[in-house]
């Protein structure tokens, strides 16, 4: 979702850079000497890491070994790849789930590994802090570029539609547009529907990832979020107000929770320049409609 739209809008925006680009049946990334080869032929000025192994709740907590491992071997061949092929500049994409389980909202850089870590996620957590790590380690040692981003959650076109394994977004996208299709009196959420999150359309993390890779010092990384959060329960009604599901929406608390609240202090960024300008509103209005379309075309992403 997040390399779909960084190539969409570096192509509307600013088409004299040429974006080069690898899909995952083309080159692995956990293989370093692939991606030496790779960087070595292509000789890139600046790297923008944007793959992961991703998933919410369920998917990470059902699959912690492929989490941490795959995503900590991508992150340091990608990362050693560059540095070893001249790279001068490096922008690693991780996630704010990289901070505590129970840090203080909203949640500033300096957070992080003060305390423990939502267990739910901790695999996909650690593995991104290595990441992160690892490019401000290059950076002092080497006097590289090397920085990173901490996105909060993000939703948007290119989204994964796959019922147990997507982030809550897509996930209840999905289920109510199905609910509405199949006349079902009623849908249950995952969870109690208390926990409170943070949501940031996929665009407005695109112009931030641009305005970094552009800025010439700077944190070696810092928080992307949107700036208010919003109840579980609430984010369900509204996503059935969008989809126009119209039956009840009941909680299903055998379902894991999480992390109580993730929200962002997102001051540093802002303090550069930046701010989200797609309002929750319109976002949910636009991830409907991509969902729709990709349907439509059978193009749903669902993994
Ligand atoms: P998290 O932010 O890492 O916890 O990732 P998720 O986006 O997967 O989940 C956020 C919250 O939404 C959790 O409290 C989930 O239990 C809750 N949730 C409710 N319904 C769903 C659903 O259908 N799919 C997902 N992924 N989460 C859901």
């Amino acid at each position: 979702m997040v390399g779909s739209a960084v190539c969409r809008l570096l192509a509307d925006r600013h088409p004299h850079v040429e974006v080069i680009t690898c899909a995952r049946n083309q080159l692995d990334l956990r293989d370093e000497s692939k991606v030496r080869s790779f960087f070595e032929a292509s000789r890139p000025d600046a790297v923008l890491f944007a793959a992961s192994r991703v998933g919410g709740i369920l998917a990470n907590s059902t699959y912690p070994v492929e989490f941490l491992a795959d995503n900590v071997r991508m992150a340091i061949a990608t990362i050693q790849s560059a540095y070893t092929t001249g790279v001068k500049r490096f922008l690693y994409l991780g996630s704010t789930c990289i901070y505590p389980k129970f840090a203080p909202q909203p949640i500033r850089e300096e957070a992080l590994l003060t305390s423990p870590l939502e267990t739910t996620n901790e695999a996909y957590a650690l593995a991104k802090i290595v990441g992160l790590k690892l490019c401000q380690y290059y950076r002092h040692q080497h006097g590289v570029l090397y920085h990173s981003a901490m996105p909060t959650n993000l939703y948007g076109p290119g989204d994964n539609y796959h019922p147990d394994h997507s982030h809550v977004i897509p996930g209840l996208i999905r289920k109510f547009h199905d609910a509405k299709d199949a006349d079902l009196p009623q849908v249950a959420i995952w969870g109690t529907g208390t926990p409170r999150r943070e949501f940031l359309y996929v665009d407005d993390l695109v112009h931030a990832l641009i305005h970094l890779l552009a800025h010439p010092d700077p944190p070696d990384w810092v928080n992307v979020g949107y700036g208010s959060d919003i109840s579980i329960l609430e984010l369900a009604h509204t996503i059935a107000g969008v989809v126009g599901y119209t039956g009840a929406i009941t909680t299903d608390p055998s379902k894991p929770d999480g992390t109580p609240r993730k929200l962002t202090d997102s001051s540093l960024l802002r303090s550069t320049g930046w701010k989200p300008t797609v309002s929750f509103e319109e976002g949910l209005e636009r991830a409907y409609d991509d969902f729709l379309r990709s349907r439509e075309t059978g193009n749903l992403r669902s993994r």
